[in-house]
């Protein structure tokens, strides 16, 4: 599949903007986050983000999203081998140590946050620990190559290299992502690739990257609904996402909450002050 997204280079205005929509973005996170326990559904999760985009009157750009059939919820939730896009359904009950993904967009006067955690379901195994960590630390040591001249291949390679090192997997079939008025945007950023390769990194740009570890494989299959991605060999799935300016100052994530903390922390490795 080629790539012909347009890069859009924001504004400081605009940047403030993208950092308000990240933070609502993230408060209905934090809302998911503190419904999970074993016995809810993955609505029910769906529901706590759904109603804080409705306190502060936006919504999300998954709703409808085009695909096989219009992405019918406000996030997608997808649990233990279901790596993304899962649809919430009030009849998947999580249950003690299930791992959940979150993943939640809003959109705010005209431009998107988009922004992801997993977590643990009560006590999960050793293994899932290992895998929510290392999926989190990805993150955040791509976000720290996020620098003005630096390459899009600088960033996935530390990504890429970082997860292989723990000994799990990165997807080839989906990718992070230019972020802006619309959610998908220039440039493509993959979770694999070549230091020193790719499209140079500008201020102004915004990148949701996203990266999406496997347990046992790097191959993917998606499931009878169409929508749900998944581990093809059935093993555990982690996906974390930050919404990221570019600047002169170094990268800033627009995805963190009003007091500048990530929604979810998982490992407590650093990451850089928002916008
Ligand atoms: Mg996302
Ligand atoms: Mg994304």
């Amino acid at each position: 599949m080629t790539w012909d997204r347009q890069i859009s280079l924001k504004t400081p205005d605009e940047l403030a903007i993208m950092r308000k929509a990240g933070q609502i973005n993230a408060e209905a996170l934090a809302a998911a986050y503190a419904a999970i326990r074993p016995g809810v559904s993955t609505a029910d999760l769906n529901a706590a983000a759904e109603e804080v985009l409705r306190k502060y009157g936006v919504y999300s750009p998954f709703k409808n999203y085009p695909g096989p059939y219009p992405f019918p919820a406000s996030t997608c939730v997808s649990v233990n081998d279901e790596l993304v896009h899962g649809i919430p359904d009030q009849k998947r009950k999580l249950q003690e140590g299930d791992i959940v993904s979150v993943d939640c967009g809003t959109v705010y006067e005209g431009f998107v946050a988009d922004s992801a955690f997993t977590a643990g379901v009560g006590t999960i195994s050793e293994m899932a620990q290992k895998l929510l960590e290392t999926t989190e630390q990805a993150l955040y040591i791509g976000i720290e190559k996020m620098i003005p001249g630096n390459r899009v291949g600088d960033i996935s390679s530390a990504v890429q290299n970082f997860v292989e090192g723990q000994g799990f997997y990165v997807t080839r079939e989906y990718t992070g992502h230019g972020v802006g008025a619309k959610m998908h945007e220039g440039p493509q950023v993959p979770n694999y690739g070549v230091a020193g390769k790719g499209i140079v990194l500008r201020s102004g740009m915004t990148i949701a990257l996203e990266p999406m570890v496997l347990v046992g494989t790097a191959a993917t299959r998606v499931f009878e609904d169409q929508w749900r991605v998944g581990a093809r060999d059935g093993s555990l799935t982690a996906h974390f996402e930050h919404s990221v300016a570019v600047t002169e100052s170094g990268p800033k994530i627009l995805t963190l909450l009003e007091n500048n903390e990530p929604p979810v922390r998982i490992s407590g490795h650093n990451y850089k002050d928002s916008v």
